[in-house]
């Protein structure tokens, strides 16, 4: 898979995805990851990629012309599955849209900054546009690694123990039950008995039973969706 990230701040995005799982999946040759600069595809010396609001209004917004070179320049050297743009009213990023994307080839996230970006390029540039949760930040990078942190994480590869992405909260609409790790007792907090047992059939039942237990609790609306 390879992700291309266009972005007026590509220093936000270099210690999120060097790190951890990506880093790993980095250099496994699971993902490719680049991150683009606006700016180097701008057109004048100052290398501008924002300008004044037509109509007026405090805030600057981000011109189409260095999106239209950098896009253009990536389509013609591969074929692109989406190009996504983060937006606060995109639609909202769940799980099921990280599954979804981990099946692509190749997708473009595009990073608004300022005021936001001019809108023909929403209209007629992207084909997706998301959102991850109902607040403004000051930039799409934090999205753009949010977004590219889901979805490599469920890379066939991406961890080590495939089981452990299968289960995490929200795949299969369930929370995932708590875990615990030695001592098997602190200040007399004891771990539940059954996890050092050693009976993988009761553990898992436990395990599952503990995550619809949590899902019912927590996030009822996960269960009544199916
Ligand atoms: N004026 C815009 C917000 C601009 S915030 C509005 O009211 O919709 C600047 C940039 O940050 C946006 O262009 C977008 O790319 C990014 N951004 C901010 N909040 C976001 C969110 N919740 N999800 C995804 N991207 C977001």
């Amino acid at each position: 898979m390879r992700i291309d990230i266009l972005t007026v701040l590509p220093e936000l995005l270099e210690s999120p995805l060097n790190h951890s799982i990506v880093k790993r999946a980095k250099e496994n040759g699971l993902v490719e990851i680049n991150i683009l600069n606006l700016r180097d595809f701008a057109k004048d010396k100052y290398r501008s990629v924002d300008d004044y609001a037509f109509g007026g209004g405090a805030g600057m917004v981000m011109m189409i012309e260095p999106v239209y070179r950098a896009i253009e320049k990536l389509k013609s050297e591969r074929e692109y599955d989406e190009i996504i743009y983060t937006s606060p009213d995109g639609e909202q990023f769940t799980q099921k849209s990280a599954n979804v994307l981990s099946l692509k080839n190749n997708i473009i996230i595009l990073a608004g900054h300022y005021k936001g970006i001019d809108h023909r390029i929403r209209q007629h540039l992207i084909t997706r546009e998301i959102s991850i949760g109902d607040y403004v930040l000051s930039g799409g990078e934090l999205p753009a690694a949010v977004i590219t942190d889901a979805i490599v994480r469920l890379l066939p590869g991406a961890i080590s123990d495939e089981q452990s992405a299968l289960s995490d909260s929200f795949q299969d609409d369930l929370l995932a039950p708590p875990v615990y790790t030695r001592p098997a007792e602190f200040m007399g907090w004891k771990v539940p008995e059954i996890l050092l047992s050693g009976n993988t059939a009761e553990i898992g039942k436990w395990r599952h039973e503990r995550a619809e237990e949590r899902t019912r609790l927590l996030r009822p609306g996960l269960l009544k969706e199916e």
